[in-house]
């Protein structure tokens, strides 16, 4: 599909439409739809702004092009003024007193937030039911899950009623929504993109990346929000990838695959035979393809849950009812802090600080994380070697289809499972991206550290080969 950003710049220029009409539009579809993607509506906000596009379009002004443009947001986000749950009970009446990084640069470039858009909470899950917003349901079929954590933001996008939206990626969470529902959703380098003011999951790989309907549009976003940001000490300042620069693939002349993600015991038969027709495809292109050897499934979802519960555990140790949250009182402050938690928290936040808070203490602390951490090392060194003899490493997106919305929350070892081939690159901190083609889950293309760009022009390869 075309740049749909482009698209609506062109029709609001052309006063084909209004901005207001559009954010209407958006707003209305958004509150009568029944996926439950929407965690609050940003009406008032959103109208108010789009009258002053409407304005300027009608004194002959120039807009820019992401100017009047409506987009959600995952509810982790920190936006000034508006309800920041997410998607828990703690965070309930929690309101954002500042605005996150990456979300001001889009409000400066004139983009309308219309959505704060369901997720599971705190990123805690892959299929965006760990949530107090009810079930997010799959955009194709809606006895499925959308996905997580980012579902809402993917299921908005691919039902239009978001152009794009901003996810959260930190072991999957914008890819896997994105295979799931059939669209695109970067996972940039880690550190392109501010964290600062994104609820903090796993901060070594919490990610900010674009969820859209087509390759240009997550170009032109990815452009807006990159930089250093000094409120993130781990941001670095990257090049802007040009239009052009990935319209050609010439570079790429080495792809490579994992053996073993396609060999698996848990890859859907389908799922199989369309990454290998990928595979023949790309190689009746010209292109070579290689095999390469990877840590096992088990081994990598090990050492991510690991790492994630232990950063988790730490990072939502601030949430006790003081500074932030819902509090319930107790007997004596230990009591109070216990109460809060444990009513507020789901059972799916309340494991992985439990399990967390296990991994991090004294006498298991060598044992296990240190261990993760080691091992995470390891798997980054692998990716190197990797990269000095592909250029882009491609694999499917899951192992499997979504499942039915209940499923995983009977089996939360399924789910974590369901994460083999998105956490590996989230260890290894690389660029990222699913495309909506391949398997009826999508694959992922990545490449090296920093070379997001090599990401999109193998995208646009893949849009016209397979
Ligand atoms: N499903 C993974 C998890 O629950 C990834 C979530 C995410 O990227 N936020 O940890």
């Amino acid at each position: 599909m075309d740049s749909q950003i482009r698209k609506i710049h062109q029709q609001l220029m052309n006063k084909e439409i209004s901005c207001v009409a559009l954010v209407q539009s958006k707003l209305n579809s958004l509150e009568q739809n029944t996926h439950n993607t929407v965690n609050s509506l940003l009406s008032d906000k959103a109208l108010e702004l789009a009258a002053k596009v409407d304005a300027k379009i009608e004194n002959g002004e120039t807009i820019g092009l992401l100017e009047g443009i409506p987009f959600g947001i995952k509810d982790v986000y920190m936006v000034q003024g508006t309800y920041t749950t997410a998607s828990s009970n703690l965070l309930k009446n929690y309101k954002s007193p500042y605005t996150a990084t990456a979300i001001q640069k889009l409000l400066d470039a004139g983009a309308i937030p219309v959505v704060k858009e369901n997720c599971d909470s705190f990123g805690h899950g892959s299929s965006s039911e760990n949530t107090i917003f009810g079930a997010v349901k799959n955009a194709k079929n809606p006895e499925l899950v959308g996905g997580g954590s980012s579902g809402g933001s993917a299921v908005n996008v691919a039902k239009d009623f978001t152009v794009f939206s901003i996810g959260g990626d930190t072991g999957g969470s914008i890819r896997q929504p994105a295979g799931y529902n059939g669209v695109y959703g970067l996972k940039p380098t880690y550190g392109r993109i501010s964290r600062y003011g994104l609820m903090a999951y796993a901060s070594s790989t919490d990610c900010v990346g674009p969820i859209a309907k087509s390759i240009e549009d997550i170009r032109i976003l990815l452009n807006i929000m990159s930089g250093i940001d000094t409120k993130d000490q781990t941001t670095y300042q990257s090049e802007k990838i040009e239009a052009d620069s990935i319209k050609t693939s010439d570079s790429i002349k080495t792809v490579g695959y994992f053996k073993n993600f396609v060999e698996s015991e848990a890859i859907d038969p389908r799922v199989k035979s369309d990454f290998l027709t990928v595979i023949d495809k790309i190689k009746a292109k010209g292109i070579s393809v290689k095999p390469l050897d990877f840590f096992e499934s088990n081994t990598l979802v090990s050492t991510y849950y690991t790492l994630a519960m232990a950063e988790t555990a730490s990072n939502l140790s601030r949430l006790d009812g003081t500074n932030y949250g819902n509090r319930i009182e107790a007997e004596n402050l230990k009591e109070t802090y216990a109460v809060t938690r444990s009513e507020n928290f789901s059972e799916e936040t309340k494991r992985r600080i439990v399990g967390g808070n296990q991994v991090l203490s004294q006498g298991f602390s060598d044992e296990i994380y240190l261990k993760g951490l080691n091992l995470r090392d390891q798997i980054s060194e692998n990716f190197e070697k990797d990269f000095d003899q592909v250029d882009i490493i491609l694999s499917p997106v899951t192992p499997s289809y979504p499942p039915k919305i209940g499923d995983s929350l009977k089996d939360p070892l399924a789910m974590y499972l369901s994460d083999a081939y998105t956490v590996g690159f989230s260890l290894g901190q690389l660029p990222t991206l699913t495309v909506p083609q391949g398997t009826p889950t999508g694959v992922q293309i990545t490449a090296s550290k920093n070379n997001d760009e090599l990401v999109l022009k193998f995208a646009n390869f893949l849009k016209d080969t397979i």
